[in-house]
């Protein structure tokens, strides 16, 4: 029996937990292999996942599980998503749907952010999260590679009403050395997949050689899905099997974007200290409706919102933002 969440399409048996070892088969029935187990569980500003158009100013449940589908040789969170999942099992802590629900309204949660790891490798412990989360009232949204079938998309869908898709290259060479798959096709066809069912916003880490430059055919194909998709531009953090690498050059990864401003008016430069594009702009009148604090390590937060029920205060504009400044949350900062 195959599974058929992501594009890898693993054979499964009893004895076979696919690539990501996160499923098994019994009984004849594909299952997760630890289901409700839980590898972080922590409070954030949801502008720190990153998501920049949703819910802006509110306070996430971030959690992550196990395992992932990919193999990146820049995995930040590699002791996690590269790690035998058996041997993280000891220092995971397993919550049912409702005790998480409980959890993450005792903290004063909005909403829940699965960021952690690949959601795709457990979809069944978070769809069950997803049936109590709707009943609590608590919207869901997730990180992903984007690497699912059409099948797993749908799925992804019915749990997740907003998500971050990492577009990390076009250029299959880079796919295959970089990330152990074929090729980013997968990818870009869900991410137009996932923009037309949800709010989708996306992230792109620039390494230095190798996707750097393809900055304006990635803004081009964004725009050729969605001009008012939020994109996420960072450098790399080298890490895991790429610890040696170079941050790749801010000037030059700057001077592309402002092109690209042109066809794409939300996008935004993290992770350098004193980035200017971490604000949001009216795309009509240029009036700097959100303003955000980025500390150049991704620990992004709202200082403030102007925008009113989303339209800008001077020329009227609405902008593409789900949900208003999430005000008790605003007043209640924490970092
Ligand atoms: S989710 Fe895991 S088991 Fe399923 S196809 Fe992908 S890598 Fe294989």
């Amino acid at each position: 029996m195959n599974c058929n969440f992501c594009e890898r399409r693993c054979a499964l048996s009893e004895k076979q937990n696919g690539f990501c070892r996160m499923y098994e088969i019994k009984d004849g029935v594909q299952r997760e292999r630890f289901p409700h187990r839980w590898s972080v569980y922590d409070l954030a500003h949801i502008e720190s996942m990153p998501f920049y158009h949703v819910y802006p100013g509110s306070r996430s449940f971030s959690v992550g599980t196990e395992g992932c589908n990919f193999a990146c040789g820049y995995c930040m969170n590699s002791y996690i998503a590269r790690e035998n999942p058996d041997e993280i099992q000891q220092s995971s802590c397993e919550m049912k749907p409702k005790e998480f629900i409980r959890m993450a309204q005792k903290l004063g949660c909005h909403n829940i952010v699965f960021n952690i790891n690949e959601p795709t490798v457990s979809l069944f412990t978070l769809q069950e999260v997803a049936w109590e989360a709707k009943n609590a009232g608590m919207p869901m949204g997730c990180l992903s590679n984007g690497y699912q079938t059409p099948e797993g998309v749908e799925l992804m869908t019915e749990i997740f009403s907003f998500v971050n898709i990492s577009m990390k290259g076009l250029k299959d060479t880079f796919a295959q050395k970089t990330l152990g798959i074929p090729g980013f096709g997968p990818v870009l066809r869900n991410i137009a997949l996932f923009a037309a069912r949800v709010h989708l916003e996306v992230t792109t880490p620039i390494v230095e050689n190798e996707n750097d430059d393809e900055i304006q055919q990635m803004a081009d194909f964004l725009a050729s899905v969605d001009r008012e998709i939020p994109w996420h531009v960072f450098r790399l953090q080298p890490d895991y099997k790429m610890i040696d690498s170079r941050y790749p050059n801010v000037q030059s990864i700057n001077e592309q974007l402002t092109s690209c401003r042109k066809r794409l008016p939300y996008i935004y430069f993290h992770n350098f200290i004193g980035s200017e594009w971490v604000n949001t702009y009216c795309p009509h009148c240029g009036r700097m409706v959100v303003e955000r604090i980025s500390l150049g390590c991704g620990g992004d937060t709202l200082d403030h919102s102007c925008l009113q029920g989303n339209r800008c205060p001077a020329c009227g504009t609405t902008l593409k933002f789900v949900g208003e400044e999430v005000e008790w949350n605003a007043k209640e900062r924490f970092l």
